[in-house]
C-alpha cells in the first residue's frame, strides 16, 4: 500500500465523534475538548505514517491511544504526587507543603470575604501588607517589611525602584543563574540598573568594590550563590566590611538571601560552615535591604519577602511595580499563618522544617517498618531491604551538606529501575523515587502521613502483576 493509500484509511472527524466507544467521553468531556484530543490523535498518526513506512492505521491501536488521552485529560492536570526522592524543597514539586493551620487560613480567606484591605478599627481602607509587615519585623529585626509575588520579584522591584538608570557593583563570583531562569544579569537589565563587577570569580576583595564605586553607583549587592559553591583558592569580604563600605559612600547594601532562613541555622541541624544565615543575622551585619523566597528553607508559600529599612521600603511601598507584583490574599494568609507558626515557636507544624529536622533512628524505624511490610505484601520476584540515603534540602540551599537520611530499596528480578519508575509515574497518585544500581530506592524523609499506606498498595499492585 502507498502512503497516500494509508493516509485515506484514516478516518474523517464526522466518523470518529460518531463511534460508540466516544458517545460517554462527549458528555464527560464536552464536545470541543474531545474534538481537539481526537484531532491531535489523527495528526499525530498522519504524521507517523508520512514518515515511517511500517506504520499504518488501525482501529484498534487508534481507539487505545484515543482512550489515553481522553483518560489522560479527564484528571485535573495539577497533581498530588508522592515525593519518595528525598529533597524536600523540591522546586518541580512544589517546593514547601503549606502547615495545616495555613491551609486552614487559605481555606477562610478563599471562601469568605475579609479585610484583606480594610482597616477594621479605622472603619476605613487598609494595607494588604499590613498582615505580614509586624510578624516579619519581629522575626528578623527588620524596621520594615513587605512581600510581593516571589524573590525574583522582589529583587527587579528593589533595583527598579533604587538603582534604575544608575551602577550596581557585585563580585564576579556571585554572577549566577538560580535555575527557572533566574539570572542576576538579565534581572539587572530588566531593572534599568547598571552591573558593575568587581573581582574575579573565585577571589573579590573589600578594594574592588572600593575600586569599582563612581558617582553613579547606588548600591553594592550580594546575593546567595544557591546551588553552587566555588571551593578552593577563595575569598570575598565580610558583609560588615561591605555594609560598612556602603554606608561610608552614601550607598545601599542590598542582599538577595535565596533561601528565607528565619531561624538559626543550628535549629535546623546545619553545620556553623553551610552559608546559610538568617535573614536576622543579614540585617545585623548591616545589610539595608534583605529578599528572600517565602517557599524554600523558609517553609510558606509563594511569596518574595523584602525587609529593611524604613526610608528605602516607604520607597518599594510606593514603586508601581509593586502594585504588579502583589500578592493574593489566599497566599498572604498562608504566609501570615506560616509567620504566626514561627513566633510562637512551633517548628515542628512547619513541614519543612521538621523534614529537614527529622531524626535518624526516626527515619530508620520508618523504612524498616515500610520494607517489612512490603516483603510481607509482594512477591518472592522482589527483594526488599533498607539503607542509609543521601537526602537533600533542595531549592538551592546547602548544596554542600550531606542530610543523611533512611530509604527501601527494592530489587526486582526482572524489571529495571527506569521501568518501574516510569509505571510509578502513571499511577492516580503518582510516586516519584530515587534510584540506583538499577535498584528503586524509596526515601522516607519526604513521605507525608498516610502515604506509606498508599505506598504499600500500588507497589503491591505493581510488582505483583
Ligand atoms: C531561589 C532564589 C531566587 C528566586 O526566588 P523565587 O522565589 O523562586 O523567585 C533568587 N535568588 C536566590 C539567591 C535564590 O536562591
Amino acid at each position: 500500500m502507498d502512503k497516500g493509500q494509508k493516509l485515506r484509511q484514516i478516518p474523517g472527524m464526522d466518523i470518529v465523534l460518531n463511534y460508540e466507544w466516544l458517545q460517554t467521553w462527549l458528555e464527560k468531556l464536552g464536545r470541543l475538548r474531545v474534538k481537539r484530543i481526537i484531532n491531535q490523535r489523527l495528526s499525530e498518526l498522519r504524521e507517523r505514517i508520512l514518515h515511517d513506512d511500517d506504520i499504518e492505521f488501525s482501529p484498534e491501536a487508534f481507539k487505545e491511544s484515543c482512550l489515553n488521552a481522553l483518560a489522560f485529560a479527564s484528571r485535573p492536570s495539577l497533581r498530588r504526587v508522592i515525593n519518595a526522592a528525598g529533597v524536600v524543597i523540591h522546586t518541580n514539586l512544589g517546593r514547601s507543603l503549606i502547615a495545616h493551620e495555613a491551609v486552614k487560613s487559605m481555606s477562610e480567606a478563599a471562601s469568605y470575604y475579609s479585610n484583606l484591605e480594610y482597616d477594621l478599627r479605622a472603619g476605613s481602607r487598609g494595607q494588604r501588607n499590613s498582615h505580614v509587615e509586624d510578624l516579619l519585623c519581629a522575626l528578623t529585626g527588620a524596621e520594615s517589611a513587605m512581600a510581593v509575588n516571589n524573590n525574583a520579584g522582589a529583587v527587579l522591584l528593589a533595583l527598579s525602584a533604587l538603582s534604575k538608570n544608575s551602577e550596581v557593583i557585585m563580585s564576579r563570583g556571585e554572577l549566577v543563574e538560580i535555575g527557572g531562569s533566574f539570572r542576576i544579569p538579565d534581572i539587572m537589565e530588566l531593572s534599568g540598573a547598571k552591573l558593575i563587577e568587581a573581582g574575579t570569580t573565585n577571589r573579590t576583595h573589600l578594594y574592588d568594590y572600593e575600586r569599582a564605586i563612581t558617582e553613579n553607583t547606588s548600591m553594592l549587592m550580594k546575593i546567595h550563590p544557591s546551588n553552587f559553591r566555588i571551593e578552593g583558592f577563595t575569598c570575598s569580604p565580610e558583609r560588615k566590611e561591605l555594609a560598612n563600605l556602603a554606608h561610608e559612600k552614601n550607598l545601599i547594601f542590598m542582599e538577595d538571601a535565596g533561601s528565607g532562613l528565619l531561624v538559626d541555622s543550628e535549629v535546623i541541624n546545619l553545620p556553623a560552615n553551610s552559608g546559610e544565615i538568617s535573614i536576622k543575622a543579614c540585617l545585623e551585619r548591616g545589610a539595608d535591604l534583605v529578599t528572600f523566597s517565602g517557599d524554600k528553607m523558609l517553609g510558606g508559600p509563594q511569596i518574595g519577602g523584602i525587609v529593611g529599612r524604613r526610608k528605602i521600603l516607604d520607597k518599594l511601598k510606593k514603586y508601581p511595580l509593586a502594585r504588579a507584583l502583589r500578592v493574593d490574599k489566599v497566599t498572604l494568609s498562608a504566609f501570615e499563618a506560616t509567620l504566626r507558626l514561627y513566633s510562637q515557636g512551633m517548628l515542628d507544624e512547619i513541614p519543612t522544617l521538621r523534614m529537614l529536622r527529622r531524626d535518624d533512628s526516626d527515619m530508620k524505624a520508618q523504612a524498616e517498618r515500610l520494607a517489612g511490610e512490603l516483603a510481607k505484601k509482594i512477591n518472592a520476584e522482589v527483594k526488599v531491604s533498607v539503607c542509609e540515603v543521601e537526602d537533600a534540602a533542595g531549592g538551592g540551599s546547602c548544596p554542600e551538606i550531606k542530610l543523611t537520611g533512611w530509604g527501601v530499596v527494592i530489587k526486582h528480578k526482572n524489571f529495571g529501575a527506569g521501568y518501574l519508575q516510569k509505571i510509578l509515574r502513571g499511577l492516580e497518585v503518582p510516586i516519584l523515587t530515587g534510584a540506583r544500581e538499577n535498584e528503586l530506592v524509596l526515601h522516607v524523609r519526604t513521605l507525608q502521613d498516610g502515604e506509606e499506606q498508599i505506598i504499600i498498595n500500588e507497589l503491591a499492585g505493581v510488582l505483583n502483576a
